[in-house]
């Protein structure tokens, strides 16, 4: 029953209620496929034992009619998540010993549910990156390869390994988390769907931090409704995050078909780059025309701060990972390298146990937090942020919606970025201000360039207006009819 893994999340639950396979079937397909597929590096932690037992579980649910909304579906986790009792170490050396005695919120949601943990997924050492080269377990390899190239490609980041494992099959979904894009890129770099809800949808309970104010968790899925499924059992109101909304969580998949005639969409100006490939203005254009074809009205808008986001982004992101990254100081978790005196038992812990880019960030951070400092630079930014949300508000007076490219390039090669962090922040540039302004964000392939690999365009939406994103991303993903999958050489 190889195919079964070939399957959308939507299909497979269907298959599941009508018993033509059972999740121990299901999960078994996927199982193996995890294990032939390790040439990736996309799991940090296989779990098939545990996947087995939730599977059997789910089925003796189902058999006694108590079937979950993801009755018996085999996911994804990425590593960020903690899980009890299982090892979560964000891909830090830091973590690496790590095993919680908790299960954050959103998984904790996902097994309510009837989900079945496949097990967890490589990404950026702590979620900072854009090509999943910072995870202390190595890099993820992009499933697609350019046409006729055999040179390892990054599936983006810093949800690499979500981005990859579904879209090589290795899982139904995944879970991911964004803070400036690392859902959307990936998610673009690997011909999935992935989005971003508004901040406040999940709870960030138990996700390791990384920027508080913009992190926020969101599926990466094969399809839209497959994203909307996911999202509708990830989100929800949770009394432990003093962040997370006490909102009702719509039911998603209904507006995924929903037509979208009348709705008006903004064309951001400004995101309009110098050096943007053609072949990604083209495919703008394009979304552009899918959704005059489905009845949308689109206009030009202009978000007039969106220059300033990713300075801006590169101030308060760094600001709160280095307050939030205080905590591993060799005391309380993971690793501890002892040291002749406390203070050095610090150092030596946070020299060993953090990489590269990890520094670079409690640096930046401190620094722009310092007393000297912290006006020119940290209250500037949180001003420019305010900028941009009001830019936001300005446009959603006049239009419903967004559409902007997800990534100024295809997905690149590994190590092609690797020692300029300027060239790797730049992926950022399009999906950062959603972050800074709190609203949700999508990303869904339309199409491929001339090497044969995926492109994603993004939609952006009001606050809490995940279902208008749900019936756009419906309707351009019909339009665009993109059936690509790599070629498996793994
Ligand atoms: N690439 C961005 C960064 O490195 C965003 C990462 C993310 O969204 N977690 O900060």
């Amino acid at each position: 029953m190889s195919n079964l893994t070939s399957l959308t999340l939507k299909v497979a639950l269907d298959g599941l209620a009508d018993k033509s396979f059972s999740s121990v079937e299901l999960t078994q397909a996927h199982v193996e496929a995890v294990e032939a597929a390790r040439a990736l590096n996309a799991f940090v932690l296989e779990t098939p034992d545990k996947a087995l037992e939730m599977a059997k579980a789910a089925d003796e649910r189902r058999a006694r009619g108590e079937a979950g909304a993801l009755e018996g579906a085999p996911l994804g986790v990425k590593d960020l998540f903690c899980t009890e009792g299982v090892r979560s170490t964000a891909c830090s050396n830091i973590l690496k010993p790590f095993v919680p005695t908790y299960e954050s919120t959103v998984t904790a949601n996902l097994w309510r549910d009837g989900a079945v943990m496949l097990g967890k997924l490589n990404m950026d050492e702590f979620a900072m990156g854009s090509s999943n080269e910072t995870s202390a377990f190595g890099p993820v390899v992009n499933p697609w390869r350019r046409q006729g190239a055999n040179a390892p490609l990054t599936p983006g980041g810093s949800s690499g390994g979500s981005a990859a494992a579904v879209a090589a099959e290795l899982c139904l979904g995944a879970t991911a988390t964004d803070t400036g894009g690392s859902i959307r890129q990936p998610a673009a770099f690997t011909g999935t769907v992935g989005i971003k809800p508004t901040y406040g949808r999940c709870s960030r309970w138990g996700v390791v931090a990384f920027a508080s104010s913009l992190d926020q968790a969101g599926p990466i899925a094969r399809t839209v409704e497959d994203a909307a499924i996911l999202l509708k059992s990830m989100a929800g109101h949770d009394p432990k995050d003093s962040t997370s909304l006490d909102v009702e969580t719509p039911d998603f998949p209904s507006f995924v078909g929903k037509s979208v005639k009348g709705l008006r969409i903004g064309v951001p100006r400004e995101y309009r780059v110098d050096g943007m490939p053609a072949e990604i203005e083209a495919l703008w254009e394009k979304g552009i025309a899918w959704l005059k074809d489905a009845g949308c009205e689109v206009v030009e808008v202009s978000l007039p701060h969106t220059k300033y986001a990713l300075p801006a982004y590169y101030i308060v992101a760094p600001a709160e990972a280095s307050s939030n990254l205080a905590r591993y100081d060799g005391m309380r978790y993971g690793l501890r390298v002892d040291g002749a005196n406390l203070t050095e038992t610090y150092e030596n812990t946070r020299a060993e146990g953090f990489g590269t880019e990890v520094k670079r960030r409690i640096l930046i951070g401190t620094y722009v937090l310092s007393a000297g400092y912290y006006d020119a630079y940290y209250l500037k930014a949180l001003k420019v942020r305010r900028r941009i949300a009001d830019d936001f508000e300005q446009a959603f007076g006049k239009v419903d919606a967004l559409l902007t490219p997800t990534a100024p390039s295809a997905a690149f090669g590994l190590g092609e970025n690797a020692d300029d962090p300027i060239a790797m922040y730049l992926n950022d540039i399009f999906t950062v201000t959603v972050n800074l302004a709190g609203l949700p964000g999508m990303s869904l392939p339309a199409g491929v360039d001339a090497n044969g690999l995926p492109l994603g365009l993004q939609l952006i939406g009001r606050a809490l207006d995940e279902g208008t994103l749900f019936s756009l991303g419906g309707a351009l993903e019909k339009a665009a009819d993109f059936k690509g999958r790599p070629q498996r050489w793994w």
